[in-house]
């Protein structure tokens, strides 16, 4: 399973406050949620606040992906990449030089998204 981290300075707040590998990204957000409230005074963060800090929290896991997820007769795998940034950058030099998609368009990119394997 991926697991999840925040910490309050990387949205630029002067806060030691962090938690490190939640197991979801939901029970993460509800812990944020308490946090904003008890030391923020924050009781309902606006949607551009949770928008920076779900832009702002890390996963971490074991990222995998195989071309014959998504149909491709091609027996590429890339397994255990240590986060979805590598694995897609690891994807996309794979679509250029093995298949020739120099920019793949987004829902070729969703596709590829939906079928990668975290744990
Ligand atoms: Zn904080
Ligand atoms: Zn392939």
């Amino acid at each position: 399973m991926a697991k999840y981290s925040f910490s309050c300075a990387s949205i630029g707040q002067n806060c030691g406050f962090e938690i490190v590998n939640a197991s979801s990204e939901d029970e993460l957000l509800q812990q944020i949620t308490v946090h904003a409230k008890s030391s923020h005074g924050i009781n309902n963060p606006p949607k551009d606040l949770v928008d920076k800090i779900k832009a702002n929290i890390k996963k971490s896991g074991k990222y995998s992906f195989s071309c014959a997820s998504i149909g491709q007769n091609c027996g590429f795998e890339i397994k255990n990449a240590g986060n979805e940034d590598e694995l897609m950058q690891q994807i996309a030099l794979h679509a250029k030089l093995s298949h020739g998609i120099n920019n793949p368009p987004k829902d070729l990119v969703d596709k590829i998204k939906a079928n990668i394997k975290a744990e």
